[in-house]
């Protein structure tokens, strides 16, 4: 039956970014349908374990600062050790520095190339040399951004990383394939987290932004449980290197 095709009883899943925001809404997504959760962060994530834990999931929180590629053997074997296994990476932390570009500083650059993809490829890579030694296959979902479709504005190296993100989630869909490793993306649209409160607190900004949304009204966290869940899950077998938009439409105007 096509909904047991949704169920994720039995996986594990490793969610980067996963005290808040965008990537605690995946996490809970996963975990309601069925799967233990092994959340990353440099936050406190003891509310989102709690959360996960009253809908009866085992939640695992490893507290890692993702600026630094050290750290991925570390979080991939944890997850193993103490959750048995693992099938599912949501590569999600991110992070966005604004400037125009004439002012726009290296340490800007970097500290945003290093999370949103230098570490989201290093991890990419200990996850599926786990799911290639397990044998049965796998999931790797990464958060890319309307800006791997776009230009914006006072983001450089955020449309650099974000770009980069959509480009590398084909490449590793093409490698991994074989294994029956599936590599997509979500790109959320403008969605209402602390990431970009700055710009929805700028009136001229925002509302700029609610006149080209069809959907008319920025996105919530919750808006991308489905696309998360369908990802993850044996639903999705067939897809193999595409970012889907949750974006109430932006790209589509
Ligand atoms: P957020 O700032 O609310 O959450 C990001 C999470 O990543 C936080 O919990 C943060 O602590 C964690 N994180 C940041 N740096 C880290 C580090 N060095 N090590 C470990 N964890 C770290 O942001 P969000 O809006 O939920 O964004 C999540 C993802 O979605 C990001 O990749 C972001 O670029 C992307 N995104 C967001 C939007 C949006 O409108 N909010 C749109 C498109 C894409």
């Amino acid at each position: 039956m096509i909904l047991d095709q949704f169920k994720l009883d039995g996986k594990v899943a490793i969610v980067t970014g996963g005290a808040r925001g965008l990537g605690r809404a995946m996490a809970m997504a996963v975990a309601e349908a069925g799967a233990d959760v092994a959340l990353v962060d440099i936050l406190d994530m003891s509310e989102a374990k709690t959360q996960i834990e009253k809908c009866g999931r085992r939640c695992l929180t490893i507290t890692a600062d993702l600026s630094k590629k050290e750290c991925v053997d570390d979080i991939v074997n944890t997850t193993v050790e103490k959750l048995g296994r693992l099938d599912i990476l949501f590569n999600n932390a991110g992070i966005i520095r604004r400037a125009p570009v004439l002012e726009f500083s290296e340490k800007d650059w970097d500290d945003v190339m290093n999370i949103n993809i230098r570490t989201l490829f290093f991890l990419s890579q200990a996850a599926a040399r786990a799911m290639v030694k397990q044998g049965h296959g796998g999931k790797i979902i990464n958060t890319a951004s309307l800006l791997s479709f776009q230009g914006g504005i006072l983001v450089p190296s955020y449309t650099a990383s974000k770009s980069a993100v959509m480009g590398l989630t084909r490449l590793l869909a093409n490698e991994l394939a074989p294994h029956k490793i599936n590599v997509n993306a979500i790109a959320p649209g403008y969605m209402a987290t602390d990431n970009t409160k700055p710009l929805r607190e700028d009136p001229v900004r925002n509302k700029a932004i609610l006149d080209r949304i069809p959907a008319g009204r920025w996105g919530e966290p919750d808006d991308l449980k489905g696309a998360a869940v369908f990802l993850a899950s044996p639903a999705s077998d067939y897809v193999n290197g595409y970012t889907i938009a949750v974006d109430g439409g932006w790209l589509a105007r």
